[in-house]
């Protein structure tokens, strides 16, 4: 077995270790009978802010101080944050350093596995992490190369998305195509062609795919009886948060990890699963009795989060979901003001408003603005605000949108890594070497196939590729090897590379390549700054693709923001909470999004989607929306509130509508 891989999480105790739990002072006595149960199946049921996540934390708590080796506890969730602030808030109340924890997103915990157990799955050493941008561009190639006999494949993007859902719904390609696509069922001997291609090339240079973290995951369990024997054994307990958001392939992950103890925990809120299109299947949860017939079906119905006002909104709004499991939530905060509904006469008014209004609750209500958060459905709804917020000078994060690590000048240094990491990643190649003058699409081209052909370190192998190339190529091909040959030897850590790199020849190359190099350059700087929490370049790597892929997190911040607002997507918001929320876009067609309205189940899940934005808030929710747009050619439309605004409307609302004008001057 290979030696266990640092770990990500990094956690500082905010309490002195060991401080005795006092179950009976933090938690109620429904979260209590959760925390101190017995082993075996148990699933938790209850609605948003009932304290599940907090039950959970109490329960891996209550496991380590009754001598319960971190080691044997898996516990997975659904986002990164998710992970960060569960292993914080264990290690507060225990000391223990959660270091040691299997804990993390399923991709992650799939990761670490992987590097003890690759010589079972046949990976290589080294093996590296396609994020979702590289997965699509070798896709592409592949059905570059069979569509020119077979015009009716899908694009690309489609394609992925088929192959992803196939591997998380554990079914075939064919039947994914048949059940999402099925006017490409004639074309399905095609496309198992390209997806043959498209695993060859992977495994030529030693990487995967996201999904392939998870089937490769499930393979060791299934096909690999000494292994899975020993991973049974190993987590004496499985616990998973967000179960609701599981995809059919996690499911049985965690049901296979469980299979020898059966100690196995489910947490989860069914008015909250917002990721069919990623392949969650909330019949995980619904049917976890079914396959548990012994399992302790456990609800909490107290609100500790949100006052009486949005507890009200948040039920009205989930009843009119035809699809799920009634649940009492009964709010213990005292009572606020009422949510606002908020007409603006169009974007700019609605940026301006969120701007003014949040600026207020900040300096006049004492609200800081880490308590701050303003939600939205798409990336793109949030780009007005953003400038406004630039020019006022308020701090804040994105948690979405352009994800600093898909830019450009990013990637390009990240690749230099991923080559000196494995010398087959051949779409790595291909980026670095056009990064030099004098070498063509050809070349690099042929260094990338020859790469995948050879072992050996990044600059040898370039070394001996040279003689193959033209003449034109030689010398920035003799630069880029001497880098990588002082790159790798001493080697070095991931910020010391990075910093290498840069001064090496990416310094030069910006500043001729983008008009705003010193920018880019200072972005590179906070990547070395990243970068130099982890060991060694593979994990950095690693963490790379994972975090900007999944979570499309900024992240560079590392530690949760202190004096910044938070604007985010509301499926990065989930499990969070914030004093304050502002959801913007509220207009019928956007959200709920017309594309998205095909059928009842997915009006049901934009609906779910408001809910879980709404549950966020603690104190003050204001709905935002636009009256009026306009496109880039300037063509206005006019807009209607949002459906999930006008079914509430009746004789008493549970909001408040402001009128907004603008003041003279
Ligand atoms: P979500 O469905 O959004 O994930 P959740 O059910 O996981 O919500 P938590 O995040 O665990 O809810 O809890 C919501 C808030 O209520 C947190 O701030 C938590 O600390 C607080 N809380 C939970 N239980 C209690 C309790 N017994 N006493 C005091 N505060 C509590
Ligand atoms: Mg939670």
């Amino acid at each position: 077995m290979a030696p266990e891989p640092p770990v990500k999480y990094v956690v500082r105790s905010a309490r002195p270790p060991g401080r005795p739990l006092d179950l009976e002072a933090e938690l109620n006595p429904e979260q209590r009978a959760v925390v101190v149960a017995e082993g075996g199946p148990m699933l938790v049921i209850a609605g948003a802010g009932s304290g599940k996540t907090r039950a959970l934390t109490y329960r891996v708590a209550w496991l380590l101080a009754h001598g319960v080796r971190p080691d044997r506890l898996l516990l997975c969730t659904f986002t990164n944050r998710a992970a960060r602030e569960m292993l914080r808030r264990v290690e507060a109340l225990t000391g223990v350093e959660t270091r040691a924890l299997f804990a993390g997103t399923f991709h992650h915990v799939a990761h670490r596995l992987l590097r003890q157990y690759r010589d079972r799955v046949g990976l290589p050493a080294g093996f590296g992490i396609l994020d979702r941008e590289d997965a699509r561009e070798l896709l592409a190639a592949c059905l570059a190369e069979e569509g020119v006999r077979d015009q009716r494949l899908p694009q690309p993007k489609v394609l992925m998305a088929l192959l992803s859902r196939a591997i998380n719904s554990s079914m075939s390609v064919a039947d994914a195509v048949a059940h999402d696509a099925p006017r490409f069922v004639e074309a399905a001997a095609a496309i198992a062609r390209v997806a043959d291609c498209f695993a060859a090339r992977k495994a030529a240079m030693g990487m995967v795919d996201f999904d392939d973290l998870l089937l490769l995951w499930k393979a060791l369990l299934v096909d690999h009886p000494d292994a899975a024997a020993e991973l049974r054994t190993r987590f004496e307990h499985v616990l998973c948060d967000e179960y609701q958001d599981t995809s059919r392939i996690q499911g049985e992950l965690v049901d296979l990890c469980a299979a020898g103890h059966r100690n196995l925990m489910v947490v989860g809120d069914d008015a909250q699963s917002i990721y069919s299109f990623r392949g969650a299947d909330f019949r995980n949860i619904l049917e976890f009795p079914a396959r548990y017939p012994d399992a302790r079906v456990y609800k909490l119905e107290t609100s500790y989060r949100s006052t009486p006002e949005i507890i009200a909104l948040a039920n009205q709004c989930i009843a009119h979901n035809a699809a799920q499991h009634p649940k009492v939530l009964r709010p213990v905060c005292a009572p606020g003001d009422p949510p606002a509904v908020v007409p603006l006469a169009d974007v700019y008014q609605q940026a301006e408003f969120v701007a003014q209004r949040l600026l207020e609750l900040h300096q006049l209500e004492g609200v800081p603005l880490r308590e701050i958060a303003v939600l939205y459905r798409n990336h793109a709804h949030a780009l007005e605000l953003q400038v406004e917020l630039t020019r006022r000078k308020i701090p804040y994060v994105v948690r979405s949108g352009l994800r600093f690590f898909e830019q450009a000048h990013i990637k390009d240094v990240v690749a230099y890594l991923r080559v000196l990491a494995n010398a087959r990643d051949g779409l790595a190649w291909s980026r670095v070497l056009k990064l030099y003058g004098g070498v063509g699409a050809r070349s690099a081209r042929r260094v990338a196939d020859g790469a995948a052909r050879q072992d050996g370190p990044a600059d040898l192998v370039l070394a001996a590729l040279a003689p193959e190339l033209p003449g034109s190529a030689r010398a920035p091909v003799g630069r880029l090897a001497a880098l990588l040959a002082r790159l790798r030897e001493p080697p070095e850590g991931p910020a010391a590379a990075i910093a290498r790199v840069v001064a090496g020849h990416y310094a030069e190359y910006a500043a001729g390549a983008f008009p705003n190099a010193d920018a880019r350059l200072e972005d590179l700087r906070q990547l070395a700054d990243y970068a130099a929490r982890f060991a060694d370049v593979p994990a950095f790597l690693a963490d790379l693709s994972l975090v900007a892929g999944i979570a499309a997190e900024t992240v560079l911040q590392g530690e949760p923001p202190e004096e910044h607002l938070t604007l985010s997507t509301i499926h990065q918001a989930k499990g969070l909470e914030w004093t304050a929320v502002f959801v913007l876009w509220l207009a019928d067609g956007r959200f709920p999004n017309l594309q998205a309205l095909r059928t009842q189940e997915e009006e049901e899940e934009e609906r779910r989607l408001f809910y879980v934005a709404v549950t966020r808030t603690r104190r003050h929710l204001f709905l935002c929306y636009p009256q009026r747009a306009e496109d880039a050619r300037g063509l206005r439309t006019i807009l209607r509130p949002s459906r999930f605004i006008t079914e509430l409307d009746g004789p008493a609302p549970p909001f408040e509508r402001w009128a907004i004008e603008t003041a003279p001057g």
